[in-house]
């Protein structure tokens, strides 16, 4: 399906989520909103290969909120009907930021469940009853034990950055997960990128999955202007502190791979005068936030960061990514430097590569297919042994899914457009009838 959508009119939405996206300027979906959101509206599980920055967050968004706010069902207490798994606190923040913009005049309640505070506040709002839940798997899984969160009634399921999942060791937490869910269910997918084990795990989460792939590696990288700065190890603080005074340089975002790594850097760049905000998994979430507000806000320019603390944080108009450290795994390579070039805007990423870090620059180059420009000023270190790998990283992960139909087990398509047309069609006519979604993408 080749789907060519120039406006929002043309998907058919709800009106009070025509009228959010036109109070958020949004007059043209993106190409993943456009492929995605057609097939999406009419029940169909989607595989999707896509980063942050995209606009998938509404991809999985808008079909999830016109689906339910066409329903208007009363929220139950513990039972969502949405759900969506994300890696880190940081994105499903965003996310649920994202589901009340977009859902503002809808009478939708979504509820935010991550680990890192007190439960409470969290129990009592599943308690009150939310139509969609956006939760990491470490915290969602310890309050279905609890007994505070039943799957039984979902009918939309979301796994949001599935790669990055899988990365951090998610992968037990999100099969306990998937083994809950109600057979009868909308499943959408999401990973930046699709090695084997994710395709493995797709094909259990989705069936005949609708599949829309806008990133594929070789060009994503390609728009940003990438250059690797050989060194040692111990020339690195001195390179990067000489870069931040550089004039064409705004907010950059620094990556080293470990959380000590992080705070060391961050010491010695205030000291040279420069003031930074870190996050990285050891943190606080009051603490991450407040760096990200900070970050957000200009009040600091530089943001040290781990791999995962940054994961799918949308800031824009970050000039430059430093990869003070190499990823060890050749795919942060592409997610850091995902995090400047956004919206349309040009970005700069620049890699310090040191002896030990030889063998990482090579396995990014084979992933993105190019071979990085080098700086003509900089010599090639002798190769050394890998550093010792070192914290950093940890849980994260994200899914979508919708319930088809009955709760039976899973349904012919055909099956499958009677009970949605049934579902969503009485309360808004024409306007929400299966047959009606099904014009869309004619
Ligand atoms: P995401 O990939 O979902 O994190 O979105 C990246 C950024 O693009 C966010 O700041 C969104 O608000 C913005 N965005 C998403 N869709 C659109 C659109 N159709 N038009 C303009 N901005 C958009």
């Amino acid at each position: 399906m080749d789907i060519q959508l120039k406006t929002f009119a043309e998907l058919n939405l709800l009106p009070p989520l025509e009228r959010a996206l036109k109070e958020q300027n949004y007059k043209i979906p993106t190409p993943i909103q456009a492929k995605t959101i057609p097939p999406a509206l009419e029940g169909k599980d989607i595989l999707g290969c896509a980063q942050t920055g995209t606009g998938k967050t509404a991809a999985f968004a808008l079909p999830i909120l016109d689906f339910l706010g066409g329903d208007m069902r009363k929220a139950r207490s513990g039972r969502p009907q949405a759900l969506v798994l994300a890696p880190t606190r940081e994105l499903a923040i965003q996310i649920g930021d994202s589901m009340r913009v977009y859902g503002k005049h809808l009478k939708l309640r979504t509820a935010l469940v991550f680990g890192g505070v007190n439960q409470n506040k969290q129990v009592r709002e599943m308690q009150r009853g939310a139509h969609i839940l956006v939760a990491t798997p470490g915290r969602l899984l310890d309050l279905m034990q609890q007994g505070h969160i039943q799957l039984d009634e979902l009918e939309v399921f979301v796994l949001d950055e599935a790669d990055r999942m899988l990365d951090m060791g998610f992968l037990p937490d999100i099969k306990r997960v998937i083994s809950k869910l109600p057979s009868d269910r909308q499943s959408l997918f999401f990973s930046a990128t699709m090695p084997p084990k994710i395709v493995e795990l797709a094909s259990q989460l989705l069936s005949s999955p609708f599949r829309v792939d806008v990133t594929p590696k070789k060009t994503s990288v390609k728009k940003i202007k990438q250059k690797i700065v050989y060194c040692e190890r111990s020339e690195k603080v001195g390179l990067l502190h000489k870069l931040l005074r550089g004039e064409d340089v705004g907010r950059v975002i620094v990556f080293t791979r470990t959380k000590r790594g992080a705070n060391t850097l961050a010491k010695k760049t205030e000291k040279a005068g420069v003031p930074v905000a870190v996050i990285h998994g050891n943190k606080s979430q009051a603490a991450r936030q407040k760096a990200l507000k900070a970050f957000r806000a200009k009040k600091v320019r530089v943001l040290v960061a781990t791999d995962v603390a940054a994961r799918g944080i949308d800031i824009d108009n970050v000039t430059h990514v430093v990869n003070y450290d190499l990823p060890n795994e050749p795919e942060s390579y592409v997610h850091r430097i995902g995090r400047t070039g956004r919206a349309g805007a040009e970005g700069i990423a620049v890699s310090f590569c040191s002896g030990e870090e030889l063998d990482y620059l090579d396995d990014i180059e084979k992933l993105i297919g190019i071979k990085i420009e080098r700086d003509p000023n900089s010599v090639k270190p002798a190769w050394k042994p890998k550093p010792k790998q070192g914290g950093g990283q940890r849980r994260g992960g994200g899914s979508t899914s919708r319930r088809k139909g009955n709760h039976k087990g899973k349904r012919s398509k055909s099956s499958l457009g009677n009970s949605r047309s049934s579902k969503r069609g009485p309360k808004r006519g024409k306007r929400n009838t299966k047959e009606n979604r099904r014009s869309v993408v004619a």
